[in-house]
């Protein structure tokens, strides 16, 4: 179990939370556990009570989980093979005919998931504008169970006020779920702000490292804990203990990262804001971010990620064809800087008119600015825009 104190702070727990060294050696890192099944020393009398097979239990696993919830502030983490099967696993509690009000400016993947396959097993998705808590009040049903936000979105950088949505979804009877991939637990944590279930794509700030495709679930209720568990171990989607390993050793230097993932990030936004090819600059750490004071009331630092609209495809391309330290690709949240359009990329999946009405427009370019020398880094997207 974890050596850590209920009073200790973010950056200890980040390096020590859910973790001891290991009983036979004193090992200071947590062995690897890379096996499917345990030794029972009778007949359904597994070692610990619940180390009979590695989908259920995992050592590896559950230490990666002790150290989610505690940066998160939860009491029960869940750890996935990627960040979409954390997501289908709370989906998965539901039953047909349940309904579920969604942000329509959710991660491409999400909606895809939502609308292509689990619609078609009888839950009702409802896709709303979560920076109006009004929106979200009207589009629910009585057969609402979950709402499910994501702050800040991506890539349009818009932000859903968690305390007033979680009135609002409680006042109904439902969960409120928040992915919260972009911000990470260092700038956010959206249990403290009353959401039920916290989601990550750990593939992305938490792991870091750009390696690994990972999910978790955090949460403080246990009886949700246990339903959750039970759904997870009855379809599977767990993560090897090499990845859970891995992504372990990402949120060590959680805090680390994100100091400079935020402070970069925000002199990164103020210089392309003031550069004459760029029209528009997305970033909640900005004054002209229309819900800045949103963000500096729930969030305590606003992340490398950043949209900057040039105008067209050609001068996106232009811009993200021309960048050195700036790489083309998908994916966010790792120690190198990466560069994407996303109405081509990880939104091309969005229909075309759900698109333009969120201003994911084709001139659009999304920024991940990593941990390298911020001068560096600007000198290189200086280059590329001219
Ligand atoms: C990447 C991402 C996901 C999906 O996670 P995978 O690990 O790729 O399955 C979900 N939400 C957000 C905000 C993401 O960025």
């Amino acid at each position: 179990m974890s050596e850590t104190r209920p009073d200790d702070r973010f950056d200890t727990l980040a390096v020590h939370a859910g973790q001891a060294p290991e009983a036979t050696t004193g090992a200071i890192m947590p062995p690897i556990f890379q096996t499917s099944t345990y030794v029972q020393p009778a007949i359904a009398e597994p070692l610990g009570g619940i180390y009979d097979y590695a989908r259920v239990a995992n050592p590896t696993r559950e230490a990666l989980e002790r150290n989610l919830a505690a940066l998160e502030g939860g009491s029960h983490g869940l750890a996935f093979a990627s960040g979409l099967s954390a997501i289908e696993c709370v989906i998965k509690r539901l039953s047909a005919g349940d309904h579920v009000v969604s942000e329509e400016n959710t991660y491409g993947g999400t909606t895809r998931m939502f609308s292509r396959v689990l619609e078609k097993l009888g839950v009702a998705f409802t896709y709303v504008d979560t920076r109006d808590p009004e929106a979200v009040a009207a589009a629910i049903t009585p057969a609402t169970r979950l709402v499910h936000v994501e702050t800040p979105t991506n890539p349009m950088m818009r932000l859903c006020d968690i305390a007033a949505v979680a009135e609002i979804a409680h006042a109904a009877g439902a969960l409120l779920m928040v992915d919260n991939t972009f911000a990470s637990p260092y700038n956010q944590r959206p249990l403290e702000l009353g959401a039920d279930l916290v989601v990550h794509s750990t593939t992305k700030y938490l792991n870091g490292h750009s390696d690994v495709i990972g999910g978790a679930l955090i949460v403080r209720d246990q009886e949700l804990f246990d339903d959750l568990a039970f759904v997870r171990k009855s379809t599977g989607a767990v993560p090897g203990p090499m990845d859970a390993w891995l992504t372990l050793r990402g949120t060590k230097t959680l805090h680390l990262r994100m100091q400079r993932h935020n402070a970069s990030g925000q002199r990164i936004a103020e210089w392309l804001e003031a550069h004459p090819k760029v029209d528009r600059v997305v970033y909640p750490g900005l004054p002209s971010h229309p819900q800045h004071e949103l963000a500096r009331r729930q969030m305590s630092g606003f992340t490398g990620m950043i949209s900057v609209d040039v105008g067209t495809l050609d001068r996106a391309r232009g811009l993200v064809e021309h960048t050195r330290l700036f790489q083309l690709a998908e994916s966010l949240g790792g120690v190198e800087s990466l560069i994407s359009v996303p109405a081509r990329m990880t939104h091309a999946s969005v229909p075309a008119e759900r698109r333009e009405r969120m201003g994911v427009t084709d001139g659009l370019v999304r920024l991940s600015v990593g941990i390298e020398d911020a001068d560096d880094l600007i000198a290189d997207l200086s280059r590329a825009l001219d």
